[in-house]
């Protein structure tokens, strides 16, 4: 770390700002150069915000600070975003936390994965103004590679039926899917891992009790890494799995300062995984926890998407409602008509 040289009055400028930006993150480091006379110049006082400590706003959490001479301070710092696919997948399945808040419950989430990623930018840019663009994104699950020979499957295997067969092609299509629609607005799909289907699989499959095991670590890895590479970044993961916390609390002790988590709400999780005590409370982010259900608006797929003014469940036309007219869900519709 860089001690910062300034005169006298500057330095005490610096400490009033920092004092005042209480609500600031840190670990955003500040790219300042000194002046030819060794001494230092404030760009940008709103720039002061992002380099002082979140909670602290002491003097000596400023980072490297170099002040160019007369110039406004820029800082850079982008959102890297870590997505367990295997956990939002089923969170968007039908009658999952997000389906529950849309005009058809019983239908999987149309996650709009661009308006997710402008969403949360927005969310870390509130606390961390320097953190203005998108870094990099992976999406981590595993879909099953079907042996060519799968539909001969109930013939050769005992207990397999027609009805598995179909049921698993149409599930590895959903998650090809929307493995793709993260692709396509610039994900990496490296972490994404394709097993063979195995016959003892199809059968835990069945029975519900096939774990995916790379997943969460994948996670992990990759938001350890790119946290510890890009310190000065905003780093998010988007998990429902509350083992990955103390995973990433030991591998990156920082971690309060500059990560953040995008979940269903704890409550919800709480219901889900009654096994696991997920408790948010027992990790300190600096950055509040995103949680998916309050911005379902915000990250729906469609044309024109609306909040219905009786019910609040949220839907998608491809035609705008009149300005003038009230968004009303189909289900209100049909009880007023
Ligand atoms: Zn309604």
């Amino acid at each position: 770390m860089r001690a910062l040289r300034v005169k006298k009055g500057v330095e005490a400028a610096i400490k009033r700002h920092a004092a005042g930006w209480q609500g600031c993150v840190a670990g955003v480091t500040a790219k300042i150069e000194t002046n030819p006379r060794g001494t230092a110049e404030l760009g940008d006082s709103r720039h002061l915000g992002a380099i002082c400590d979140s909670d602290k706003g002491r003097f000596d959490q400023l980072t490297i600070v170099r002040l160019r001479n007369n110039e406004e301070v820029t800082i850079v710092a982008q959102l890297n975003i870590f997505i367990d696919g295997s956990w939002l997948f089923k969170a968007c399945a039908p009658e999952r936390a997000l389906a529950g808040q849309t005009e058809w419950s019983d239908k999987a989430f149309q996650l709009d994965f661009a308006r997710l990623d402008e969403n949360l930018l927005s969310h870390a840019h509130a606390a961390a103004p320097s953190c203005d663009r998108l870094g990099s994104r992976y999406l981590s699950t595993s879909i099953f590679s079907l042996p060519d020979n799968f539909d001969d499957w109930p013939n050769e295997y005992d207990g397999v039926t027609a009805d598995d067969i179909a049921r698993t092609r149409q599930g590895v299509l959903a998650r090809e899917r929307f493995v793709d629609s993260a692709v396509s607005v610039g994900y990496s799909d490296r972490a994404v891992y394709r097993p063979r289907m195995k016959g003892w699989i199809l059968e835990k499959l069945r029975s519900k009790r096939y774990q995916e095991k790379q997943v969460d670590a994948t996670v992990v890895a990759l938001l350890v890494r790119s946290a510890i590479t890009g310190p000065d970044d905003v780093h998010v993961v988007i998990t429902g799995d509350a083992d990955v916390l103390p995973a990433i609390k030991v591998a990156y002790p920082e971690y309060s300062k500059n990560v953040f988590i995008a979940t269903t709400h704890p409550d919800e999780l709480l219901a889900e995984r009654r096994q696991t005590a997920f408790s948010l409370s027992q990790f300190d982010f600096a950055i509040a926890p995103y949680y998916l259900q309050d911005h379902t608006a915000k990250i729906l797929r469609g044309e024109h998407v609306y909040t219905c003014a009786h019910c609040h469940k949220v839907f998608a036309r491809p035609k705008p409602i009149p300005a003038k007219a009230r968004p009303c869900c189909f289900t209100c519709n049909a009880k007023r008509t």
